[in-house]
């Protein structure tokens, strides 16, 4: 059993007597700074210059600096900027102007475990991942409830990195639902595999391929799209409830009987082996040099990659199907102006 952290074993006033200057204010930066500044924190934003993040977080009523001038202020210094950037504004705009012995947090291990920031001995290297994306983070502390986070010391300098990191989680509503110890390599590992093979790669893949099937076989591609896709969040939230047997239960005895005989003949044996060599890659850093290779390269295959995706028939067939439901528009609006926080 993972060992874990509540409410109860973290101390809020070490976080409280520092200052933390959150670099970068989208979806995970929005949510550190102002659950910090909510519980008693003194919270410094730094933002490069001309960001369009600025509006936001000065609107919400945080301090905004430049990214020099809000490292300088730092006692923790929150690396919340995108990750293929990290490492240049690491170099570039933090490491220049830390404080001796300032804290680095990081809310993913990326760029500490695949060594494209190494910082020097004197800080301590820690991270608060929350399991779940800024605006959920946000959300649920605003209802006094919170996402369960990920803590791990990769540099504990100090002797003091682990009460630190715990004072900190406690302070984003982390500790609420509870923290599970791990390391950098672990999170960062299993996080890109847990995204590349099930959550985001494979069940894109798998809703892609399932609605070429049907509509090549004849079949409308609106009602592929119910059958392959608008159904989908039903099966996960029974899962999340209450795991897979939920939704076994809750589904119809044809849908279970299918499941049981289907199921392992579409995810065959195969499909364990790539999931393994996918695996391989992202233990010896592979995927990383690819990811952060073409990032450097303006991002061509990045691109083309994502053109490709929204050019699948789906992605329109989808967008008439959930124009039907009035609900959804709301939850869209961030996404279609662009805007993450
Ligand atoms: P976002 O893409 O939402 O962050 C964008 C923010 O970074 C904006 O404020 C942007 O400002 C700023 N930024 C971009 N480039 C620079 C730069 N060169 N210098 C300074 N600021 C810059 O990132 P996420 O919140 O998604 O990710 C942040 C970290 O959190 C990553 O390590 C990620 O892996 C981790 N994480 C993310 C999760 C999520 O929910 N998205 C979940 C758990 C962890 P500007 O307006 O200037 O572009
Ligand atoms: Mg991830
Ligand atoms: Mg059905």
């Amino acid at each position: 059993m993972a060992e874990m952290f509540h409410d109860d074993d973290a101390d809020l006033s070490i976080i409280q007597s520092k200052t933390v200057a959150v670099i970068g204010y989208g979806s995970q930066g929005h949510a550190h700074a102002l659950n910090l500044r909510d519980s008693g924190v003194n919270v410094v934003v730094g933002l490069r210059e001309g960001s369009s993040s600025v509006a936001r977080a000065s609107e919400a009523g945080l301090s905004v600096k430049s990214v020099e001038e809000a490292v300088r202020e730092g006692d923790v210094v929150t690396i919340l900027a995108p990750d293929q950037v990290q490492a240049k504004v690491y170099e570039e705009s933090i490491e220049p102007n830390l404080k001796p012995g300032a804290a680095l947090l990081f809310a993913h291990g990326f760029n500490i475990h695949y060594g494209y920031i190494k910082p020097s001995a004197d800080h301590d290297v820690i991270m608060v991942a929350p399991k779940g994306p800024g605006h959920v983070v946000r959300r649920e502390f605003v209802a006094g409830r919170g996402v369960p986070v990920l803590v791990c010391v990769e540099q504990d300098a100090s002797g003091q990195a682990w009460p630190l990191v715990l004072s900190y989680a406690k302070a984003i509503g982390g500790l609420r639902a509870g923290a599970i110890k791990t390391s950098f390599r672990e999170e960062t590992e299993t996080d890109l595999f847990g995204e590349q093979n099930v959550l985001c790669g494979g069940l894109s893949k798998l809703i892609e391929t399932g609605f070429e099937v049907l509509t090549e076989a004849g079949y409308q591609p609106e009602m592929a799209y119910f059958e392959v896709c608008h159904e989908m969040k039903m099966i996960v939230d029974l899962i999340n409830e209450g795991g897979i047997s939920k939704q076994r239960w809750s589904c119809s005895d044809t849908a279970e009987y299918g499941d049981y005989v289907s199921g392992p003949r579409v995810i065959d044996p195969h499909v364990k082996e790539n999931m393994k060599a996918v695996l391989a890659d992202i233990q010896d850093g592979t995927f990383a040099k690819k990811f952060m290779e073409d990032q450097a390269a303006g991002a061509p295959e990045f691109k083309k990659l994502r053109a490709q995706g929204e050019a699948h028939p789906i992605e329109a067939t989808g967008r008439q199907i959930r124009a039907l439901f009035a609900w959804s528009e709301d939850k869209d609006k961030d996404y279609h102006e662009g805007s993450v926080a």
